[in-house]
C-alpha cells in the first residue's frame, strides 16, 4: 500500500521530474536527428518485413505445390494399378470363355489327339488365369499403402492450403499496416528534416550511409555507446553542455549526452 501524498508534495516532484526530464535541455537540432534516427531504424526494420513476407509466402506456397505433385504421382500410380487389374479381371473372363468352350469342344473330340489337343489348351489357359490371378493378388497388395498414401495426402494438403491461405491473409494484413505505419513515418520525418538545420541533417545522413544506418550515437559512461570510443574529458564536458551539436571523434556519429533519469524514490518519501 503506497502513503497518499499531500497535493503540494505531488506537485513539487512533477516539476523536479520535468526540470531533469532527458533530452529536456538538448538542442532542437539534437532532438530531431535522434528521433530522425528512431524513425529510420523503424523504417529499415518495416522494409525488411515488407520484403520478407513474399519470400515467405513463396516459400509456403512451393512447399504446397511440391506436396500436389506427390500427391498426383500417388493418385496415377493408384489410377495405373486399378487399370491394370481391370485389364487381368478381363482376362481371366476371357480365358474362362475360352476354356468352357475347349470344354464343349473336347466332348466332341474324335480322335485321342484331337482330345489331347484340347486339352493342352485348356490347361495352357489354366495357366494364363492363375498369372492373372497372382498378378491381381499383387496389384490388391500394392494397391492398399498406395490407396493410404492417396487418402492421407489428400487429408493433409486441404489442411495445408487453408493454413497456406491464412498465413496469405496474415501476411497481407501485415503488409497493408506495414505500409500505412511507413507512409506515417515518412510523413513524420518530412517534417523533422525540415525542421532539421541543413548541415546537422547532411552530417545524420553521410555518417548514417557510411556506418549502416546508424547516424547517431549516446555518449554513456565518457564514451561512444557505439564505437566504444572513450571521448576526451574537455570533449565530454563541451558535449554535457549541449551548446552545439558534436560528432564522435572516431566514428563521426553525431553524439548526445542523455542525463541520468531522476529517480524519485518513494520509499523515502521526499
Ligand atoms: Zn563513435
Amino acid at each position: 500500500m503506497r502513503r497518499r501524498e499531500p497535493a503540494t508534495s505531488r506537485n513539487w516532484r512533477r516539476w523536479k521530474l520535468r526540470a531533469t526530464l532527458r533530452l529536456e535541455i538538448m538542442l532542437p537540432d539534437l532532438k530531431l536527428v535522434i528521433r530522425l534516427q528512431e524513425i529510420d531504424n523503424r523504417l529499415a526494420d518495416l522494409n525488411r518485413e515488407i520484403s520478407a513476407l513474399p519470400v515467405h509466402i513463396s516459400e509456403i506456397e512451393k512447399k504446397l505445390i511440391a506436396h500436389e505433385r506427390k500427391l498426383e504421382a500417388d493418385r496415377a500410380a493408384l489410377a495405373a494399378n486399378q487399370k491394370e487389374r481391370k485389364k487381368c479381371d478381363a482376362d481371366i473372363q476371357t480365358q474362362d470363355q475360352k476354356i468352357s468352350k475347349l470344354k464343349d469342344q473336347t466332348l466332341q473330340a474324335k480322335t485321342n489327339d484331337q482330345y489331347r489337343a484340347f486339352q493342352n489348351e485348356i490347361e495352357f489357359c489354366q495357366a494364363e488365369v492363375r498369372k492373372s490371378e497372382d498378378r491381381i493378388l499383387e496389384l490388391m497388395s500394392e494397391s492398399e499403402p498406395l490407396d493410404r498414401n492417396v487418402r492421407a495426402a489428400e487429408a493433409a494438403l486441404k489442411a495445408e492450403k487453408a493454413e497456406v491461405e491464412a498465413e496469405k491473409q496474415v501476411a497481407r494484413e501485415r503488409t497493408a499496416e506495414d505500409q500505412k505505419a511507413k507512409a506515417d513515418l515518412l510523413k513524420e520525418r518530412g517534417e523533422i528534416v525540415a525542421g532539421i538545420t541543413p548541415p546537422v541533417y547532411q552530417r545524420y545522413t553521410r555518417i548514417a550511409k557510411m556506418r549502416r544506418g546508424i547516424g547517431v550515437a549516446e555518449a554513456v559512461d565518457g564514451r561512444c555507446s557505439v564505437c566504444n570510443m572513450a571521448l576526451r574529458l574537455q570533449f565530454s564536458q563541451d558535449l554535457k553542455k549541449g551548446e552545439q551539436v558534436l560528432s564522435c571523434e572516431s566514428c563521426g556519429r553525431i553524439l548526445y549526452y542523455n542525463p541520468p533519469q531522476a529517480v524519485v524514490d518513494d520509499a523515502a518519501g521526499a
